[in-house]
């Protein structure tokens, strides 16, 4: 493909990039996705999969086929002593590795006609307006030229700062820690168990592992010098947590770690880039949806682009589409976010799912679409 040919540029090969590259490319628009990273990698994520998504990824067979992935449908609590409450999820969702899963998704791309970079990261992206396109520059010095262009480059890229957006410029206090471990526990569970200042879920993969993940406070792993440290001395005041790390085998040989990970409101739209996934807008990892709205923003993103829209029309029906889908729900992450990560409030937290399942079911199910 020439480099001027290019109708749709996607920046970042997540989930939400992956999605639009398949969908855009089996419509038969030249596509070009790049990616900074080569696939199979692993990422941090609780890799619990909403269910409102399956019928969508079955359809477009971008499930990984062949493997038995793990259906749960039961939520655990406990607070930061341990104590615990269980509630049946009306949805639920599966659990499923994003090592597997994106790799599967890129073949599918591939497959569909998706030119994919991969190992190069975007250093700029410029809307030229008397050209009416854009120009995309990366780190080995290409430069390429596209109609369009989705922002797909998650919850926090270089390519944020590049583009002056404002949330950029915030501090955010949190840590993201991921293991694959192998332990006992109960697959059609998701558990997410609280401790000072965080949060740690577990639920099964594929392939008999599990995955063991984390939002805690990046001053705490300074305060005790190291993650290792950290875990021994914050988290493992919860029992539960405590028995997790000393009955697992742990298979990894050091964690996944992100920093930075900002929960602050984005703009859907910014300089002509439609921003799918993260890069829209990250919801709270205890709700189990940023999967879920990455997949189903990618595919709204291509149905609007498979339209021929003038480019105004396309940015407007974007911006209304995502706020309708999304906007409350990221909302209501934040504010159930306030249930977790302390004595006090975790101990609410307990007695709401426990006293009134009713309310915590409607609260769960504010931060979940419908199926499609
Ligand atoms: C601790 C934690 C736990 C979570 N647990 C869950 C869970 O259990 N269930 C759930 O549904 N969601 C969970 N989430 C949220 C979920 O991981 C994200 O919402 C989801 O991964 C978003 O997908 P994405 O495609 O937008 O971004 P990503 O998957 O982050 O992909 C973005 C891609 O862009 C690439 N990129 C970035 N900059 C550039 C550049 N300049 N050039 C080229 N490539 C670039 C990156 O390498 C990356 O591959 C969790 C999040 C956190 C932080």
């Amino acid at each position: 493909m020439k480099t001027s040919e290019i109708e749709v540029a996607i920046l970042g090969g997540g989930l939400a990039g992956l999605v639009s590259a398949h969908l855009l490319a089996q419509s038969g628009q030249k596509v070009m996705l790049f990616e900074k990273k080569s696939y199979p990698f692993h990422r941090v994520c609780g890799e619990y999969l909403s269910a409102e998504v399956l019928g969508f990824l079955e359809k477009q067979r971008l499930l990984p086929e062949g493997l038995d992935l793990p259906r749960i449908s039961e939520f655990e609590y406990s607070d930061t002593n341990g104590k615990t409450e269980y509630i049946s999820l009306d949805q639920g969702g599966i659990g499923v590795s994003r090592f597997v899963l994106d790799e599967w998704m890129a073949k599918r791309a591939r497959e569909s006609g998706a030119f994919m970079e991969e190992g190069v990261q975007v250093e700029e992206v410029d809307f030229l307006p008397k050209e009416d396109r854009f120009c995309i520059t990366l780190n080995d010095g290409r430069e390429f030229f596209a109609n369009h262009v989705l922002g797909a480059f998650g919850k926090r890229s270089k390519l944020d700062k590049s583009m002056s957006r404002s949330f950029i410029t915030q501090r955010s206090p949190y840590i993201g820690v991921k293991y694959h471990i192998r332990t006992d526990f109960d697959k059609s569970r998701v558990a997410l168990h609280n401790f000072e200042g965080g949060y740690c879920g577990i639920n099964a993969v594929e392939e008999g592992k599990y995955n063991l993940c984390y939002l805690g406070l990046s001053k705490h792993s300074k305060k005790f010098g190291s993650i290792e440290a950290m875990e021994r001395e914050v988290l493992w005041k919860n029992p539960k947590l405590k028995h997790l790390w000393m009955e697992s085998e742990f298979l990894f040989e050091k964690p996944e770690v992100i920093s930075e990970i900002s929960f602050e409101p984005k703009a859907p739209v910014e300089n002509h880039v439609l921003m799918i996934g993260d890069a829209a807008g990250l919801i709270t990892p205890l709700c189990g949806n940023g999967m879920a709205m990455a997949i189903r923003s990618g595919f709204m993103a291509s149905e609007l682009l498979m339209q021929n829209l003038s480019r105004p029309q396309l940015e407007q029906a974007y911006q209304k589409a995502w706020t309708q889908e999304f906007a409350f729900r990221l909302w209501v992450g934040r504010q159930s976010q306030k249930l977790f990560g302390s004595g006090k409030t975790s101990f609410l937290g307990r007695i709401l799912i426990g006293q009134f399942p009713f309310l915590a079911r409607q609260i769960i199910q504010k931060t979940h679409g419908k199926p499609f």
